[in-house]
Order: structure tokens, then C-alpha cells, then sequence
């Protein structure tokens, strides 16, 4: 990309390797996908999680050649460039002649796009261009979501913190959203006979609720926990609110959801028995993820599994 466009056939494919591995682990084409990948490509406070957006990132790196054929800087492949094709005129203007090779071409297509950003004019003036830069100013101003900060600077399992994002973004494959996509699979909970839906599991199923209960008043919070729509507005407030307690409620959230989540899992598709001490289990998560922090360290005891 450094060197020249791919052609949108390539980037398109090799997202649709990203997309699969994401997905399902494996590199083969699926089509399964809970989120869109344009959501996926948005920054961490928008909801997203920041993976690059291939067609952007391009133009940002071609942003670069053009920022360098205009500024005639001292490169061999510049002013080969500047010899054999521009003679002197500027490359943000030229008319690109018949004659001129594809790839010449389909740099200067992208001229338009760069220089309508803000940023071009700061490199114009500076001129110091930085690829990064570029592609925010490309990629535009997103509207930030409310429960970022559960998100941002969380010291639980990357893995488990990713099923925290799928039950934010109402993404988590639970039951009746397996039935509305045509899966066949009976709708009732895994912990009980009640239907399974997400404000279900989170948790209304008295279960998960018990533990997540039992987790709260361990971390420091006593009171009742009803559905994931009220638990989740009380941790935003929560998380806003600075300390290391409320870090180890983050890493408590994670580590609760996740271990029922896989416990779920466990009970429907692998016949298990739910494990009488998933509560312990998730305790000792908590606990090794906060020893691993300096400042969390100090405050769990890893012999006694308690905070203090
Ligand atoms: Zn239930």
C-alpha cells in the first residue's frame, strides 16, 4: 500500500479473510457476520474496534506519494516521475495524458479525495505529512458511544472483553436471534426453562443473576442486579467514576459475562452440567487479571482470593 492502490477486488478480498477469521477462526470465505465490517473498522469509542479500513488506509498511504511528487522530494522514484511525466507542473493539477501507466493513474485518482480534507491543508502549510493522520480525517468524525468507558482501559481477557462487545452491540447469539435467522434449536435458557433472550441471561434467569449478584457484593457493590438494559446504564455511571474499584467492576463485568456466556455454550451444544463453582472461577479470573496490573496488584490477595 506504501507503493501503490491495490485494486479494490484485493482489498475486497483480503477483508473477506479478516472478516472470516474474525468470525469463525478459520481463513475460508463465510458469510456469517453479527457485525458489519464497517462497524468493526470504527475507533474504540465509537463502538468499533479499530481495525483498519483497508480502501482509507490506501488512500492515506497514496496521500503520501502525492504529498511527495508535489513537494519534489528528494527521491529517485519522485523525480523520475517529475522528468519523465510532470516537467515542472504541479501533480495535483496535471491532466494525466493517455500514454500514462495504471498505476500513475489511479494515484492521481485519489488527489480529489485527499485534498478535500481538512489535514491536507495543514500539510500543505507544515508540510509534514503523517499516514495516520490522513486516514482519521478520511475516515471522519464518529459519534461515541455511551458505554466506552467499560471498554476503554480494561484489564480483563482480550477474549472474554470481546463478548462483552458482541452483548453491548445486541450482537451475542442467543436464542431468539438464532430462531429469527432460521436456526432450528429449542428457545429455552440454558439454567432454566424460561425463554432465552439477552435481558434473560442478563440477568433476569435467577442463575446468572445469583452469581452476578455474589460477584458485585465481592468487588464491593451490594444490591440486586435485574436486566442487562438497567445493569448496563448502572455501569456506565459506575465507570465513570474513577478508582481501583471501579477497574476491578470493568474486569468483574468481562470475566461474569463471558463464563456464563461459555457456560451457556457448554450446557447447549456440549451437554454439560453447569459448574456448582462458577463463581469461584471467575473469581480467580478476576483476581490474575488484577495481578497483573501494578496498581490492581496491591488490592486482591491471591491466597485468599479476596479484595482488600
Ligand atoms: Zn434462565
Amino acid at each position: 500500500m506504501q507503493v501503490f492502490p491495490l485494486p479494490k477486488k484485493v482489498i475486497k478480498q483480503i477483508e473477506a479473510i479478516c472478516k472470516s477469521f474474525l468470525w469463525s477462526g478459520k481463513d475460508e470465505i463465510s458469510r456469517k457476520a453479527p457485525v458489519a465490517w464497517e462497524k468493526i473498522c470504527e475507533p474504540k469509542v465509537a463502538g468499533g474496534l479499530n481495525v483498519i479500513s483497508l480502501i482509507e488506509w490506501n488512500q492515506a498511504t497514496i496521500g503520501k506519494l502525492l504529498r511527495n511528487l508535489q513537494s519534489k522530494a528528494d527521491k529517485l522514484w519522485v523525480k523520475w516521475i517529475n522528468a519523465y511525466y510532470l516537467k515542472e507542473q504541479d501533480i495535483m493539477t496535471w491532466q494525466t495524458p493517455q500514454s500514462c501507466s495504471w498505476i500513475l493513474k489511479r494515484i492521481v485518482n485519489c488527489r480529489e479525495i485527499v485534498a478535500q480534507t481538512r489535514y491536507w491543508d495543514e500539510v500543505i502549510q507544515k508540510g509534514k505529512y503523517k499516514t495516520s493522520t490522513m486516514y482519521k480525517d478520511l475516515r471522519g468524525e464518529k459519534e461515541q458511544v455511551e458505554w466506552k468507558r467499560m471498554f476503554f482501559n480494561n484489564y480483563a481477557r482480550p477474549r472474554a472483553t470481546f463478548i462483552l462487545w458482541l452483548t453491548l452491540m445486541g450482537c451475542l447469539p442467543t436464542k431468539d436471534r438464532l430462531a429469527r435467522i432460521g436456526v432450528v434449536i429449542d428457545g429455552v435458557c440454558s439454567f432454566c426453562n424460561h425463554a432465552e433472550f439477552l435481558e434473560h441471561i442478563f440477568f433476569e434467569c435467577n442463575t446468572t443473576q445469583l452469581i452476578w449478584r455474589e460477584i458485585l457484593s465481592w468487588v464491593g457493590f451490594t444490591r440486586s442486579p435485574t436486566k442487562w438494559s438497567c445493569e448496563k446504564n448502572w455501569l456506565i455511571q459506575e465507570t465513570k467514576k474513577k478508582g481501583w474499584r471501579r477497574q476491578i467492576l470493568k474486569i468483574a463485568t468481562v470475566e461474569t459475562i463471558y463464563a456464563i456466556w461459555r457456560a451457556r455454550n457448554d450446557i447447549t451444544f456440549s451437554q454439560k452440567c453447569i459448574d456448582p463453582c462458577l463463581k469461584d472461577t471467575i473469581i480467580y479470573s478476576i483476581v490474575m487479571r488484577c495481578t497483573l496490573h501494578r496498581k490492581l496488584n496491591i488490592h486482591v490477595n491471591v491466597t485468599t482470593l479476596c479484595i482488600e
